[in-house]
């Protein structure tokens, strides 16, 4: 791990030199004399770059060539890669340095919303189409039935989904859209269609969870903040959001209870591993 962090570190560090060069290189069309058709011909052929490496690369470095604060804000991790890539389209505008600054430190989510407005796309009218979908089934692929849904919903929607797929994580913890909407609307028809006819099948449930009752599974889930709780020898907690499942402190083939002291939130590899760790290696019992 230690040899790791050294090398990020170095790969962090030398980054900014190599998208200077490049820069420096690509201003002076200093490749095209040497028998290469672009920079990216350049880095594909002589460098071995992917194409996606290239492009990312040459973005950064015509960026940095007009604003030479992105190189600092590379080699000290503020900003990534693909980050300097994505903010590279706007830097020749006048109000570039304040976009960098607030760009930096910000997840992928965060950048999009701060460039969005920045190239505003056409309004779309809604569609809803039937698809279909290739699925793995028993006997090989079949084509399976999907809608899909196109549209352009506000911000309050988003927060609101965000808001909906957190409540309902301890049912959810994939938290497709599908299975939240459908969940929400479901809820709505119970209370309010007098008919009460359509029959919209059920959500998939966490795995081991059926048989802890609903109050136990809103407790332990809010306990731990809806997170894996896992901690490793050097004290690094794994927060995990992702495919979390209900794990017995003590395994209930050894008497231990549903209760909400027994029970903790881990997602799926550290429930494995501490499965593995009580039960001894190789025993996996689902
Ligand atoms: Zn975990």
């Amino acid at each position: 791990m230690s040899r790791l962090e050294e090398f990020v570190q170095e790969e962090r560090e030398r980054l900014p030199w190599f998208i200077a060069c490049l820069g420096e290189l690509d201003r002076r069309k200093a490749l095209e004399t040497r028998g290469y058709s672009s920079t990216f011909d350049y880095c594909v052929r002589r460098l071995g770059l992917s194409e996606d490496e290239a492009c990312r690369r040459i973005q950064a470095a015509r960026a940095a060539v007009s604003r030479p604060q992105l190189l600092p804000a590379l080699a000290e991790g503020r900003l990534s890669l693909t980050a300097v890539s994505r903010i590279a389209p706007y830097v020749r505008r006048p109000d570039a340095p304040a976009l960098i600054a607030r760009a930096e430190g910000k997840s992928s989510r965060e950048l999009e919303a701060i460039l969005a407005p920045l190239n505003p796309v056409p309004v779309k009218r809604d569609t809803v189409r039937a698809v279909a979908v290739t699925a793995p089934g028993p006997d090989g692929a079949r084509a399976e039935a999907r809608v899909e849904f196109a549209f352009q919903g506000s911000p309050a929607l988003r927060a609101a989904i965000d808001r909906v797929k957190e409540l309902l994580a301890h049912k959810l913890p994939l938290g497709g859209l599908n299975d939240v909407l459908l969940e929400v609307i479901r809820d709505y028809l119970v209370r309010n269609d007098p008919q009460g006819t359509l029959k919209l099948g059920r959500t998939a449930p966490v795995r081991g969870a059926s048989s802890i009752a609903a109050a136990v599974r809103r407790t332990v889930w809010a306990r731990d903040g809806g997170r894996c709780v896992f901690v490793g020898p050097d004290g690094i907690r794994c927060q995990s959001r992702r495919v979390l499942e209900f794990d017995h402190r003590e395994p209930r083939s050894r008497g231990g209870k549903d209760s909400v002291e027994n029970l903790r939130l881990l997602c799926r590899p550290h429930n494995d591993t501490e499965r593995r760790r009580i039960l001894g290696e190789g025993t996996l019992i689902h």
